[in-house]
Order: structure tokens, then C-alpha cells, then sequence
């Protein structure tokens, strides 16, 4: 079957593409591999110069990538052009300082003179999802070009163009054939390349159900992962926190990204002293968000990623409430054709409803009044995810709490859940393991090798 990319605001079929054979991948593998050789011996410097070009054609070929992702996928085009932006930073951010992260570490040993040296590994598979189709791409990319592996990308099937231009944005940069290529393969043709023995690591963003069949392949192999598993990040509101500010990054987070964020607040864990004014400016926050369009620049929500993803949605929500929960909605109209998904709030959550214990990939929040800190940490860790959370609170003694207690990746305080080049990111129980970005980041994927010289 062709991979096919279909305009969720429209319905409108954009492109068919052709699977790459097995043929194809084999030669795709064997450039991987020769460049990885071939690649060695480049300075850091000599790689730091390939990123910072790549930054300048990202910057250079804003508006056309940008518009090219809010086709595939629907995202805001105010939001795509914010992500390509994200992604020349994250570039230069590693030609700037990959070298020092890289650097020789000294340990005094008494075997002479003792360190670790960060060597690549080789090819590297990364398996990537739609709903950031440049930034995932990019923040395992340029770490890893800068520690000199290689990359091979398997983007997922519905933003292949989105994935042969970023392809076409490493050679116009001028990384040699075979630096990073672009594999259009379906999910099914995964496996086969990870068994290659030339292909020495992998990274997965995306379901728990992908991320596990990946990584058990990978385990039979003896081959490192790295998993960016999906999230139900809790958002917890205290009375001593600053309630305006709350309310405008709930809903900042709820809804980025038409909702489709791996670390968007989820569940709403609300004191019961400021629960019913928080849910009340935060209903008005849904009803205000101007809803259409993705490409027109005054839009806040556009479609969900396609039709399938509003029928699931559709089919959490209707389930919830089946069970007893209740769902307000905002109240807009939808557009008539395209994947919308009016944006609501779900509450009375019964403990066995999708809403409890799944992802909901769309504008739905989540709420549950708590009468304390400690109600709210419980009821968040007693979820199968842990990948961020945020806490909205002046209380230091509760600042403490929250940052020891809660089970995720991160704990942000009075502010919402985002990633920076700067800061590691990743989850733990069902939401992955492994860091991306940062110094954590480009060290995954390279052979700390010990040295003693007598
Ligand atoms: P999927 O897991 O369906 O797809 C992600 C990628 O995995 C795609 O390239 C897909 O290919 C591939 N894939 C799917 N099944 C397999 C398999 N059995 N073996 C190998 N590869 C496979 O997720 P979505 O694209 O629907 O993305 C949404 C999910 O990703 C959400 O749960 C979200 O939370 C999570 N996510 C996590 C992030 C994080 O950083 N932790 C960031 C963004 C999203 P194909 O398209 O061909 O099926």
C-alpha cells in the first residue's frame, strides 16, 4: 500500500508515495553505514558548521515548511512556523556546545591517566509520530549528527512530505549521502531494518503500543532504545497559586497543537477552594479559542490529525460519559468538513472510563476537584504514564512535596510543560525511558568508551 497524506482540514488527498522496497532500504542502510565510516574523522567543528547551515535553510525555508506541515497534519500555521523556528534552535544549540558535551571526562584512577570518550555508535533508526513532524525529527537528529552517527528515518506514514523535506534541508546543508536518509516504509518494514547488524540503536516517539514492539525487537537484538511514550500529564492548581496565570496556561497547554501533545495537561487535578472559578474562566477560554482554518494566522485550534482520530476521540468521550462522567462543551460551531473536534471538558470521572486510564489525543480536558497536595499526587501517580506535570502553587514546603512525590519526567512550578534544548526530556513507567535534548540527549546514542594509558 502507498503511504498517503491526506489534509485534515479538508479531507483533500495532498500526495501518494510509493514504499521504498527492500531493495531500497538495503542501499539506504549501506550509504548510512559508509557515511558513518567515512564521517569519523570529522572535527567538531566540521559538524557544528553542517548544523549551523542546516539552522539557516530552516530559517531561510520557514514559511514553505511550515506550510507544509499545517497541510499534512493541521497544526496552526502560527504554531508550525513557531516549531521550525524550535528546530534551527535546537540545531545551533548543539553546534555550540556538542563539542564540550562530547569533550573527554577525567576520572583520577591509579592506572595511569584514566577517562571516558564519547565515540558514536553507527546508524541510528529513529521511528517518529506526525504530531510535531519536524521538532521530533530535529532533537534527535542534530544531537546525533553532532556525535557523528547517522540517522535513518522512518517518519510516520501520513507526513512523508514533511519527511523528504527534511531529508532535502540536511543535503542542501551539504551532509554527505547516506548522513541522514529518509526511509518511506510503513510500520510493518521496521523490524527488518532494526535487525540489520549495521543499524546499532534505535528511537521511538510515539504510542506505547509501537514503543513496545520496537523495543522487544530491539531487546532480541541487544540494541539500545530510547522511548517517548505518551502522557496524561497531571496539572495541579493549589489556592495560593496565581489563578489567571493557571487558567491561560491550561488551556495554552490543553489545546497546543490542536491538543495533540505528548506533554499537554491532561488531567486537571483542581483545589476544591479554587476549583469552580478556575473551571469557570476556563470554560470561557475554550468558548473564546477561534476554531477553523489551520493556515489562517488568527486561528487557535484547527482539525485533529484525520477522521479516525476524531472517531476515537469521539469514542473515549462517549464512553466516559456512558460510565457517568459528564461533558461540557464549549459551545462552538465546527467547520463542516475536516477532522474538528469541538473542545470540552470532562468531570464526575468515573475510575474505570478512558478518560482515567488513557491518552486523550484531542482538545478534552480532564477535571477533578482535590481537597490536598497529597490527593492530587496520589490520584496523578495512579496512572499507567509519567511523563511531565505541573504545579501551580506559592507554598515552597508544597513546591518540595510536589517535585519529590510526583511520579514523571519533569515537575514544572507555576508554569506550563515544555520542551527546551536546554533541559532533558523523557518519562518513566509507561511513558518511556532514556533523555532526549540537552547534554543527556546527545549522549545516548555513543559508546562511553574507558581509557587508562600507562
Ligand atoms: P504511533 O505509535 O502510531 O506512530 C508513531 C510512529 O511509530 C509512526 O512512525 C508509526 O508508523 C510507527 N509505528 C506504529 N506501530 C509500529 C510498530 N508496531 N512497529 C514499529 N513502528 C510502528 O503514534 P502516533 O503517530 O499516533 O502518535 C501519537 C502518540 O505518540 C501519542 O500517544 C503521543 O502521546 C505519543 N507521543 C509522544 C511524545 C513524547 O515525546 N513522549 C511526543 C509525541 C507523541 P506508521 O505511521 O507507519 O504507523
Amino acid at each position: 500500500m502507498k503511504l498517503q497524506s491526506v489534509n485534515p482540514a479538508t479531507g483533500g488527498l495532498i500526495a501518494e508515495y510509493e514504499r521504498h522496497t527492500e531493495v531500497d532500504i538495503e542501499a539506504a542502510i549501506l550509504a548510512a553505514d559508509k557515511a558513518f565510516r567515512a564521517g569519523r574523522s570529522d572535527t567538531p567543528t566540521r559538524r557544528a558548521d553542517l548544523l549551523t547551515k542546516t539552522a539557516g535553510i530552516l530559517e531561510t525555508r520557514k514559511e514553505e515548511l511550515a506550510g507544509l506541515m499545517t497541510r499534512e497534519m493541521g497544526k496552526p500555521i502560527t504554531q508550525a512556523r513557531a516549531e521550525i523556528e524550535k528546530c534551527a534552535l535546537v540545531c545551533r544549540y548543539y553546534a555550540d556546545n556538542g563539542e564540550a558535551f562530547l569533550a573527554d571526562e577525567m576520572i583520577e584512577s591509579g592506572k595511569g591517566r584514566s577517562f571516558v570518550r564519547h565515540l558514536p555508535l553507527g546508524p541510528i533508526l529513529a521511528v517518529m509520530p506526525w504530531n510535531y513532524p519536524f521538532w521530533q525529527v530535529f532533537r534527535f537528529a542534530a544531537p546525533n549528527l553532532m556525535a557523528g552517527n547517522t540517522a535513518l528515518l522512518k517518519h510516520a506514514s501520513n507526513v512523508t512530505g514533511c519527511a523528504l523535506a527534511i531529508e532535502d534541508v540536511f543535503r542542501e546543508a551539504g551532509y554527505p549521502a547516506g548522513s541522514f536518509t529518509t526511509l518511506k516504509a510503513g510500520s510493518d518494514q521496521v523490524a527488518g531494518v532494526l535487525k540489520d547488524p549495521r543499524v546499532r540503536g534505535a528511537t521511538l516517539t510515539g504510542s506505547e503500543k509501537a514503543g513496545s514492539a520496537l523495543a522487544g525487537t530491539a531487546g532480541g537484538q541487544v540494541k539500545k532504545t530510547v522511548l517517548e511514550l505518551g502522557g496524561s500529564d497531571a496539572f495541579i492548581v493549589m489556592p495560593s497559586a496565581d489563578i489567571g496565570a493557571a487558567v491561560d496556561a491550561g488551556l495554552a497547554s490543553r489545546l497546543k497543537n490542536n491538543g495533540q501533545s505528548c506533554i499537554a495537561a491532561k488531567r486537571f487535578f483542581l483545589h476544591a477552594d479554587i476549583h469552580d472559578d478556575f473551571r469557570e474562566r476556563f470554560l470561557t477560554g475554550l468558548s473564546e479559542t477561534v476554531i477553523g482554518d489551520p493556515m489562517d494566522d488568527a486561528t487557535g485550534l484547527g482539525p485533529l490529525v484525520s477522521r479516525d482520530a476524531c472517531e476515537m476521540l469521539h469514542n473515549q468521550v462517549s464512553r466516559t460519559v456512558s460510565l457517568g462522567g459528564r461533558r461540557i462543551g464549549a459551545g462552538q460551531s465546527l467547520p463542516e468538513t475536516g477532522a474538528f473536534f469541538e473542545p470540552a471538558i470532562l468531570e464526575d470521572i468515573p475510575a474505570a472510563s478512558p478518560a482515567a486510564t488513557e491518552e486523550l489525543f484531542g482538545p478534552v480536558a480532564i477535571f477533578y476537584p482535590v481537597r490536598s497536595l497529597t490527593e492530587a499526587i496520589d490520584h496523578a501517580n495512579d496512572h499507567r504514564y509519567g511523563l511531565g506535570s505541573s504545579v501551580w502553587t506559592t507554598d515552597e514546603s508544597e513546591t518540595e512535596i510536589a517535585i519529590n512525590r510526583i511520579e514523571a519526567g519533569s515537575t514544572y512550578i507555576n508554569q506550563m510543560v515544555s520542551s527546551d534544548p536546554k533541559l532533558p526530556f523523557g518519562g518513566v513507567k509507561k511513558s518511556g525511558y532514556g533523555r532526549e535534548l540537552s547534554m543527556d540527549g546527545i549522549r545516548e546514542f555513543t559508546n562511553r568508551k574507558t581509557v587508562a594509558i600507562k
